[in-house]
């Protein structure tokens, strides 16, 4: 598959059409340059030693609405990301530094796309949004608005992640999955 271009989030998708990149003015926002300010308080995040490496793609903890289901063959059907309540007048944010891949329309649906270290790939649907192809985003930085065909009875995002062109769950990247480690003990054996 070429990179940055998603497939639908049930299965294979009819044609795709991108729509022009759009102007870029709106949400993005320039970060601070003065350098040693960096803040680490970012509402959502999660304390505790074993932190996810991404943070929730809105504003605040939403309620996962329906799961991620990897097809058996990925010819078949499932469920290739995670639906996501969405609050009133919230914004979509970047879970993680990136930078966007695609913005247009996958079957008649806005998606916009942001390319993460690790070969990691994040989409986003019905997302509309003012960000060009190529730019550069930061995690928490709002990366556009919940709009379109509806996804779900109610308000929400389909939030697909791939690796390496494979969809995986998101949930993986945003909650500590991790089994308890025994720490050795003091001293060790010897
Ligand atoms: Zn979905």
């Amino acid at each position: 598959m070429a990179p940055g271009a998603p497939t639908g989030p049930t299965g294979p998708t009819g044609p795709t059409r991108s729509s022009g990149p759009g102007g870029s003015a709106g949400l993005v926002q320039a970060s601070s340059p003065s350098g040693s300010s960096r803040t680490d308080s970012l509402r959502g995040v999660p304390t505790g030693d074993h932190l996810p490496p991404w943070s929730w793609p809105l504003p605040a903890v939403p309620a996962v609405t329906r799961h991620f289901i990897p097809p058996p063959e990925p010819w078949h059907a499932g469920h290739r990301g995670v639906d996501l309540m969405v609050g009133p007048g919230n914004d979509v944010l970047s879970p993680a530094d990136g930078v966007v891949t695609f913005v247009g329309m996958v079957a008649g649906r806005p998606v916009l796309s942001i390319g993460h270290d690790g070969g990691l790939v994040s989409s986003f649907e019905p997302v509309k949004s003012p960000l060009a192809k190529g730019a550069r985003v930061e995690r928490g930085q709002r990366i556009g608005t919940p709009a379109g065909p509806p996804h779900c009875p109610f308000a929400c995002i389909h939030w697909g992640v791939r690796r390496n062109g494979k969809y995986v769950n998101p949930l993986d990247y945003v909650t500590d999955r991790r089994p308890s480690v025994l720490l050795p003990l003091p001293g060790g054996l010897r």
